[in-house]
């Protein structure tokens, strides 16, 4: 596909905060390009579990009845095991919010990208890559697109940033981290079918450096996580993958529900990543999602943080009216105000030892 030439808004990355920006800034704008690196079809160990505060992003967005109709059902509350104890909690019902969700994403990010595109006027690419930033008096004009058929040049009004944590766009604008912390924990996961588990209640255990959190995603779905400190595997030496197979199969409920249904993924995820935080604006250009703000997956914020950045933009150009000549200053400020308890949540879980 030939992509070159002007832009509204040309988005690098394609996943939650690229598609909700995508869809969220198309009705401002005459065209936007979304240009993804990875194949539709390729996806990688990432959760997406939020709570309330995620379903409200969600809906301020128009987003949430494309969240519902991916079809994970909702949770009503968890049972917490500690040892011998189990608690139950029960989430409040104040309001239309009170449930947690847990898609996974290969439902997920293909619904969102498939609402942005509903706009009419939201063009993807894929696989293709945003390089090469274009800068004129130290504001960001276009950039490059990398496609398989070679580079296309194209101008924008906005450059938006959703290519994850690693991003080297952010890194080539000079969008430098300010706040950093190194996580200790190591999360895996795998779904699973056929456990004999109820569906409208999570489950959480934790003994001695591990937590496992059962949640429910789809039909008959299920997905299962670890979380465990870099210092238990350091002390035992046993691959994360192991580990995370031991603690599920000793677990008291979810050992015996393992056994009797079906594993349909391979055990995966990530550990001891950076968190991070860089500026969210520059003159041309914005961060959304983990670019621009990174939590701890332990805590399971980061598609909420990734759909506030994403809303903040958004208003921001609401109030101008337009894409072109938006001022993108204070956003920075903003975000870390509206982030700033998740921010410290990750932190606090950053700087834990071991026993949980
Ligand atoms: C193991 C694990 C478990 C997690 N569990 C949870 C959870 O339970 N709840 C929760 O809320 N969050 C969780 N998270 C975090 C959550 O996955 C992220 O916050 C979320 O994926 C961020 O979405 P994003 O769109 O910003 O980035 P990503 O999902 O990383 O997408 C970035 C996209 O950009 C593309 N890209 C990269 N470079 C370029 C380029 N140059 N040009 C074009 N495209 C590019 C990539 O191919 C990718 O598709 C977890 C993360 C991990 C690793």
């Amino acid at each position: 596909m030939n992509v070159a030439g002007h832009w509204d808004v040309v988005i690098a990355g394609g996943r939650i905060a690229g598609a909700a920006t995508a869809w969220a800034l198309a009705p401002y704008a005459e065209r936007i390009l979304v240009v993804d690196a990875s194949r539709a079809d390729t996806f990688w160990a990432q959760q997406s579990t939020w709570d309330r505060a995620g379903n409200q992003e969600w809906d301020e967005l128009g987003l949430l009845d494309t969240v519902l109709a991916c079809g994970a059902p909702r949770t009503f509350g968890h049972d917490f095991r500690t040892g011998n104890d189990v608690v139950e909690h029960h989430y409040p019902q104040v309001d239309d919010y009170g449930f947690r969700m847990s898609v996974p994403r290969e439902v997920l990010d293909p619904a969102l990208m498939q609402t942005a595109e509903s706009r009419g006027n939201v063009t993807v690419v894929r696989p293709a890559r945003v390089r090469d930033v274009a800068l004129r008096n130290g504001r960001v004009t276009g950039a490059t697109v990398r496609t398989a058929y070679g580079d296309q040049p194209v101008t924008s009004d906005l450059l938006v940033l959703a290519d994850g944590r690693r991003s080297r766009n952010a890194t080539d604008l000079g969008a430098r981290p300010y706040r950093t912390v190194r996580s200790p924990w190591v999360a895996m996961l795998a779904y699973y079918e056929d456990l004999p588990l109820p569906t409208d209640r999570a489950y959480f255990s934790m003994s001695g450096g591990s937590i496992l959190i059962a949640t429910p995603c789809g039909r008959n779905q299920w997905c299962i996580a670890s979380d465990v400190h870099f210092e238990v595997h350091g002390s035992t030496g046993e691959h994360p993958a192991a580990a995370y197979a031991r603690l599920v199969n000793e677990e008291p409920l979810l050992g015996p529900a393992v056994a009797r249904g079906r594993r349909t993924t391979a055990v995966a995820g990530a550990g001891r990543l950076w968190m991070l935080r860089r500026p969210m604006t520059g003159p041309g250009w914005a961060l959304v999602g983990d670019s621009g703000y990174h939590l701890d997956p332990v805590t399971a914020q980061g598609t909420r943080a990734a759909l506030a950045t994403t809303r903040l933009l958004r208003d921001r150009v609401t109030a101008h009216g337009q894409i072109a000549g938006l001022d993108l200053d204070g956003l920075t400020g903003e975000r870390d105000a509206a982030l700033d308890e998740a921010w410290d949540e990750t932190e606090q879980v950053c700087h834990r030892r071991s026993s949980l």
